[in-house]
């Protein structure tokens, strides 16, 4: 059901939010939305999410509301990304507070599919990027990225967007999608947003309202042994040592370190000193909580404060 499809008619030059949001369940419905909108606006920018919206995610949304054309935000809680150890029926849901904070965005166009117009039942397809996606998270969660790769380029094919917003939170989802869209020559341009964190430097994560009391109080030390290593890798230390060092750091702090590691920024490849374009990356868990982080690296530019 099309919601006040008479909402994308009224615009004021694109600038002030006149209409309320189009909150579209249907395939059907999406594509007029999109056709209609690409028509009125010039071009369509894309934000995928799986919902409990943060302040990460809207500020992927205002970047695409400010780039100028129409906006879709779509929310959809993907199974396919999930292995069989992960729960996705804890993954946590807010359709009324996600939809409040898109309208209040100013985004056009929430989308929400069912997981049967995602993935008919007969489907026989998916789609596996390797390069960036094999190492780290690719091992540590076999399927991932399968399944990443697979819904953005399904989402991609329904909404045609222009240019699509993903976070540099997830770092190595973001080059995988960017390595898929160049692989495939799809016509869309991948934009990568800086990770929104709290004020002590946890990046913003659906999953932080996880940590107990005790584990948030413990969580900023991810943050504080990156920025201490990126300072350290800058002014030209050997990765090794200022690695494993970190490492210790964050065990002794309670955290049980997946990995933590210095690698080539788009082809997520180990590196053993920081060149351009180097990147940390980390995985680390606090209890049952899996926190990723990670930050650029480059001789002359300091890790970026926390916003
Ligand atoms: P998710 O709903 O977890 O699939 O995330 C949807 C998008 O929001 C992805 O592109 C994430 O990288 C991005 N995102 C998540 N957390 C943050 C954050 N703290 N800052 C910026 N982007 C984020």
């Amino acid at each position: 059901m099309l919601i006040r499809p008479e909402g994308m008619l009224h615009r004021d030059g694109g600038l002030t939010k006149l209409c309320p949001m189009l909150v579209i369940r249907t395939l059907p419905d999406l594509r007029a939305a999109c056709a209609a909108l690409r028509a009125a606006r010039g071009s369509l920018g894309l934000v995928p999410t799986m919902g409990a919206l943060h302040r990460g995610h809207r500020a992927l949304v205002r970047a695409a509301v400010s780039a100028g054309g129409a906006s879709v935000a779509s929310i959809f809680v993907n199974p396919l990304q999930f292995g069989p150890n992960e729960d996705l029926s804890r993954y946590p849901r807010d359709e009324p507070g996600d939809l409040a904070a898109l309208e209040a965005e100013g985004c056009d166009v929430a989308w929400l599919p069912d997981v049967a117009t995602m993935y008919p039942a007969d489907e026989a397809t998916s789609i596996t990027v390797a390069g960036p996606a094999e190492r780290w998270e690719g091992e540590a969660r076999p399927g991932h990225f399968r399944g990443v790769a697979t819904v953005c380029a399904k989402l991609f094919g329904q909404v045609r967007p222009d240019a699509a917003y993903f976070g540099e939170k997830d770092w190595q989802q973001l080059q995988t999608v960017k390595r898929m869209v160049a692989d495939l020559l799809l016509p869309l341009e991948i934009a990568g947003i800086e990770t929104v964190r709290e004020p002590d430097g946890l990046a913003l994560s659906s999953r932080n309202r996880f940590l107990t009391v005790a584990e948030r109080d413990q969580a900023p030390l991810l943050y504080a042994a990156m920025t201490a290593a990126a300072r350290t890798l800058t002014d030209g230390g050997a990765a090794d040592p200022i690695l494993a060092e970190a490492r210790e750091r964050l065990t002794a702090g309670g955290f049980a370190v997946d990995y933590f590691a210095l690698v080539d920024g788009p082809s997520l490849t180990p590196i053993d000193a920081a060149t351009p374009g180097a990147r940390l990356i980390a995985a680390a868990r606090l209890g049952s909580v899996r926190l990723l982080d990670n930050m650029a690296v480059q001789a002359g530019v300091l890790p970026s404060s926390p916003r």
